[in-house]
């Protein structure tokens, strides 16, 4: 049997744990995969583009688990009351092929994304920051404040949005961390004025200009999280001239992240080396270190076997047959008649 897990579920579990927890957790799982590399057989995600945004399906595997997400990116998606992003997952256990989960990934993707942040910094950022800027404050915004407060130490930031609305909705969901001190910034200038960490994670199709190099100050951590596929990035092309940057997958890197920008002999340091300590992270107080977020497939694997461990520790989703059960695993015929079919049985958690 299968374990689902759809979006109450996943709700529920997450309310359980505590989100800062949870995110703790994942940053851990994140990291300890990462660490571990070489044992994966890795690529680049497939993409095709439409006309209105992209669709991605991205697979990895290891000796013990296949996984696979498929996700999107449709930023026009808010204006009809739809998110931007949502995703679904599945893990496999290697050695049959069988799903062992079936997962919701938007409430997830919020959780892992956020998590790799946190992880990046962790590794990348100046020790003892403790003021963020938080550019684009959708979906995905409010989590990547939650990581960075409750399990960086940051305890100011400032937030903006061209949408005023969306700044209102982080106000209102981060209220009830009452440490954390929040400022509301005219401009993005403004808002990364002084920041120890600037956090992008704007939705545009296009090649835009978020951040510029009269707003770099030395020594920041750049979280460039928004800037995600091919034709869609957020800093000019001069921030990353001036950087160290770290990337998740270099070769699905080059075609999505920022350094799309960039000819392909720019240099860029694979973040899992600096993890795994055989390459430097930051060099020195004053460096800029750019992490160029895409999101790859390993960080939904350590999402996927993360949830799946969870669910099965707390009782939770259902188990629903997925695959047919094998009383005669040669006569799959026998479920084109009627008779044979039984009802699907479920474990309500
Ligand atoms: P969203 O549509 O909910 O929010 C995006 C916000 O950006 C909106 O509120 C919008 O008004 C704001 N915005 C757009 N342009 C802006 C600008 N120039 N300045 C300030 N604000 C601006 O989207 P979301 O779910 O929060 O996702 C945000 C981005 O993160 C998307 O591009 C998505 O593809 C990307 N993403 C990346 C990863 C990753 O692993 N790197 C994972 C998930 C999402």
């Amino acid at each position: 049997m299968t374990c689902f897990l759809d979006v109450p579920a996943m709700s529920r579990l997450v309310q359980d744990v505590g989100v800062s927890r949870l995110l703790g957790e994942l940053a851990d799982t994140i990291r300890h995969d990462f660490v571990r590399w070489q044992d994966f057989e890795k690529c680049a995600r497939l993409t095709s583009q439409s006309r209105t945004g992209v669709h991605e399906l991205m697979p990895v595997a290891s000796d013990d688990h296949y996984a696979f997400k498929y996700v999107n990116c449709h930023p026009e998606n808010t204006t009809s009351g739809l998110f931007s992003v949502m995703g679904m997952g599945v893990l496999a256990d290697a050695k049959t092929g069988y799903p062992l989960l079936l997962c919701e990934l938007t409430l997830a993707t919020a959780l892992r994304t956020s998590a790799m942040s946190l992880v990046a910094a962790r590794a990348l950022a100046r020790p003892g920051a403790r003021r963020m800027a938080l550019i684009g404050n959708g979906a995905q915004s409010d989590f990547q404040a939650v990581a960075f407060h409750s399990l960086f130490g940051i305890d100011e930031i400032s937030v903006f949005d061209v949408d005023p609305s969306a700044t209102d909705k982080l106000m209102r969901n981060l209220s009830d961390y009452r440490a954390l001190k929040i400022i509301r910034a005219d401009s993005i200038s403004q808002a990364v004025r002084g920041a120890d960490i600037v956090t992008t994670v704007t939705a545009n199709m296009a090649h835009a200009h978020v951040l510029t190099p009269a707003m770099i100050e030395p020594g920041m951590h750049i979280n460039a999280v928004g800037g995600d596929c091919t034709g869609k990035t957020e800093l000019h092309a001069d921030v990353l001239r001036g950087a160290r940057v770290f990337v998740e997958f270099e070769p699905q890197t080059r075609m999505e992240g920022e350094i799309q920008q960039l000819p392909d002999d720019f240099a860029v340091v694979d973040l899992w080396r600096v993890l795994a300590g055989t390459e430097a992270g930051r060099q020195s107080a004053e460096q800029l270190t750019v992490f160029d977020s895409v999101g790859f497939a390993l960080e939904d694997y350590s999402t996927l076997r993360y949830f799946h461990a969870l669910a099965a520790k707390r009782c939770a989703g259902v188990e629903v047959e997925l695959v047919p059960r094998p009383d005669d695993s040669k006569d799959l015929f026998r479920y084109t008649r009627p008779a044979d079919v039984r009802p699907t049985l479920y474990r309500i958690g």
